[in-house]
């Protein structure tokens, strides 16, 4: 395949964990299978780094990510890496001049603390920034409606949205992209993708992993902001959005925004729409794991959550009725992360079963990628009893891993994948009212041993 042409990418925060644990593999699961993308990788951060560190991390990473050798050392031997205040407008604008000077197209990453990430953007306003600059932003996108509404402003004041990439490495994910193609390459499932035969759907995230050492960023998110908020209200959209026309840019994400706008809290009530949760000591795999305000760096008086559910409803003539269940948390014992939908009953059961049919459950496992459909079948003892069998598939994987994914879509331009800034204020809009009930202590804080399924009192 003919090769692409050059882009420059800019990683800010280049020393940090997601750069080393995420971004430099999935770029490297994605110039393995697509080795066609020529990309300039600069990397700034303010700390010491030295070149040579640079380097070793580049090689490690995409390396991990399985990028042949031959092209991980090309691309080690044209990386660079810079020192950079990016709060600091003239040492920025020097920078971004010296790469536009370049002339290629300028992919400009943030993997930089939220709050850096807003200042360099406050930063950048005071220049004028290269022709056709692409921002690649991190989650979280502001902590509120209000502020995610601001932060909104701002960036479309640098660039159009059109060039603006908020990234939930959720929507790159192979399962989630196989939904589409289950849900409209099929004829059986669309027909009955509705309040008329589903009775409930729940997308859950839950982990057996505990903390990890995670809990400078874990503690002052949570499961809400951290898994609910971005990650599984989208995940929800898909599953329940209306039928592209074509799958587009502007047609997937209209239709997203379109699904969530006409969510809302199941009863317009955070107490009773909400609950959340943290684990207490216990043991995962016979692992003690320690309670979680005992961790290492939580501080007990932030009230942080470990499981977070949220129910609601979508307010339109396909699913009113139906309640949908979103649930994140950790230190779970099975940490399933899936999609479940329960079909209704059969409408009429012939007389002569000695049994009723159980309803149809389709499950579609996020993590590992698998679909399972439970139909009722004859019993083989007894004919006319009836029994639950299940028929289930693995989900093709992509050989890319979601940053990969992600990264592709940047590069070819192509925002797709990407979270556009009205679904970012629309996720914060359902949720707002339960991050204000949470803070007001409205809500009660339960606990959960870690390795069980979470609180007695929630099943
Ligand atoms: P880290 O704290 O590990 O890294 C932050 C990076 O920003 C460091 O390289 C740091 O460099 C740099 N930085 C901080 N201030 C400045 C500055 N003024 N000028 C230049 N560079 C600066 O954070 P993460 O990598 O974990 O997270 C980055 C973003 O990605 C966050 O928005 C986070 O929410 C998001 N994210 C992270 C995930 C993860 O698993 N880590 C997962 C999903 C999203 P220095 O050391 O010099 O300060």
């Amino acid at each position: 395949m003919q090769d692409k042409d050059p882009v420059t990418l800019v990683i800010l925060g280049a020393s940090g964990d997601l750069t080393h644990r995420l971004l430099l593999p999935g770029l490297g699961t994605l110039l393995k299978s697509r080795p066609e993308y020529r990309v300039n990788l600069v990397g700034a951060a303010a700390d010491d780094l030295t070149a040579d560190q640079w380097a070793d991390r580049v090689r490690e990473g995409l390396a991990e990510g399985g990028c042949p050798a031959e092209r991980v050392e090309q691309m080690v031997a044209a990386t660079r890496f810079e020192h950079l205040d990016v709060t600091d407008p003239a040492a920025l604008k020097a920078f971004l001049a010296d790469l536009d000077a370049a002339g290629h197209p300028i992919v400009l990453y943030f993997a930089l603390p939220p709050a850096v990430s807003i200042a360099a953007c406050e930063a950048m306003t005071q220049f004028d920034l290269p022709e056709g600059m692409r921002l690649a932003i991190e989650k979280p996108f502001g902590s509120s409606y209000d502020t995610a509404h601001a932060f909104n402003r701002l960036l479309t004041s640098l660039v159009p949205e059109r060039q603006m990439y908020r990234v939930d490495h959720y929507l790159g994910k192979a399962t989630v992209l196989n939904l589409l193609g289950v849900r409209f390459g099929n004829r059986i499932f669309e027909p009955i993708w509705d309040t008329a035969n589903i009775e409930q759907i729940e997308v859950i995230a839950d982990e057996s992993l505990a903390l990890e050492g995670r809990a400078g960023y874990y503690d002052h998110a949570g499961a809400l902001r951290d898994m609910i908020q971005s990650h599984l209200l989208l995940v929800m959209a898909m599953v329940a959005m209306e039928e592209p026309a074509r799958i587009d840019e502007v047609e997937l994400r209209d239709l997203i925004v379109h699904t969530l706008r006409a969510t809302h809290l199941a009863g317009d009530d955070p107490l009773t729409a909400s609950r959340r949760a943290r684990y207490t000591a216990g043991s995962i795999d016979g692992k003690d794991i320690p309670s979680y305000v005992a961790e290492e760096g939580v501080d007990a008086a932030r009230n942080t959550e470990t499981l977070a559910e949220v129910n609601l409803e979508i307010r339109n003539s396909r699913w009113a009725g139906v309640p949908f269940r979103l649930r994140s948390g950790k230190a779970l014992w099975d940490g399933f992360r899936g999609i479940v939908i329960k079909f209704r009953p059969v409408v009429h059961l012939p007389e002569g079963f000695h049994n009723t049919a159980e309803p149809n459950v389709m499950v579609i496992g996020l993590t590992p990628e698998t679909l399972a459909i439970g139909i009722s079948t004859n019993a083989e003892g007894d004919r006319w009893d009836l029994e639950q069998t299940t028929l289930s598939a693995d989900l093709s994987e992509s050989p890319v891993r979601p940053y990969g994914e992600i990264l592709q879509g940047i590069l070819d331009d192509d925002p797709l994948l990407s979270v556009r800034g009205d679904m970012t204020e629309e996720c914060w809009r359902i949720l707002t009212p339960v991050v204000d009930a949470w803070a007001s202590g409205a809500v009660p804080m339960d606990e959960y041993k870690a390795g069980s399924n979470g609180p007695d009192n929630w099943r």
